[in-house]
């Protein structure tokens, strides 16, 4: 066994510099034989991805085993009340969320849109059914998951339809947060009785077009969105 004479580090035979401070290893009596090979690997390697179907069985079990201690805990320890159906419920619908992850090669955009919203409408029914009154799920909660979703729905098509460009993104992007914003407005004041017109909402909503404008005129007149594309480097 042989040493580094720099920095006193065990050097393997076959080592022809020192692997800590990189000085040459020269043995007097091994001047004349040939390098063998390194000790150490040439090819770098690789941890194997973790395969989507295992992923999916793994989530599966640990929301699976997750409900079920809950639902046993409620059905003989912590009796008072009936605690446990909302965390089963938000098991099962973070289960659902994480479909399109875990299946992303088969499940369709569209398909885990509906998938989504059923999950969330479903979650929130039953959380109604806990509570003395579903009036807030029938007149609040419901309409606006359904306009949350449609108008989410309408992003992703024109996402995927008319065009990917990061302008028309951001223009899809203000045009739906601004028709959110008063939809949730309306909705709420509709709920608690209020008259039916815009406060808070309108703000967001000019703010919302004024930005829409601005994008549509940058899309629409080409000098002007190739001279913003150069400016921005995109
Ligand atoms: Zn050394």
């Amino acid at each position: 066994m042989s040493y580094c004479v720099n920095c006193g580090v065990k050097l393997e035979q076959s080592l022809t510099a020192c692997p800590l401070c990189l000085t040459p290893v020269i043995n007097p009596k091994e001047l004349q034989t040939v390098p063998s090979a390194s000790p150490f690997p040439a090819a770098k390697g690789e941890i194997e991805t973790v395969k989507k179907r295992d992923l999916a069985i793994w989530m599966s079990l640990v929301l699976g085993a997750t409900s079920l201690s809950c639902f046993v805990l409620n059905l003989t320890v912590y009796q008072g009340s009936r605690w446990s159906y909302p965390v089963i419920g938000a098991c099962g619908l973070l289960w659902v969320l994480l479909l399109p992850l875990m299946f992303s090669d088969i499940v369709t955009w569209k398909a885990a849109l509906i998938c989504d919203a059923t999950a969330i409408i479903a979650y929130q029914y039953m959380l109604s059914l806990l509570t003395p009154t579903q009036y807030w799920f029938f007149r609040l909660a419901l309409p606006i998951t359904l306009w949350t979703f449609f108008l989410w729905g309408l992003c992703v098509l024109l996402y995927k339809k008319v065009s990917r460009a990061l302008l028309a993104t951001a223009l899809y992007f203000f045009m739906v947060t601004g028709l959110l914003c008063v939809g949730i407005e309306l909705l709420i004041r509709q709920y608690a009785g209020q008259t039916f017109l815009i406060t808070w909402s309108a703000i967001v909503f000019s703010v919302c077009f004024v930005i829409c404008v601005a994008l549509l005129a940058i899309l629409s007149l080409a000098g002007l969105r190739n001279t913003v594309r150069k400016r921005l480097h995109f």
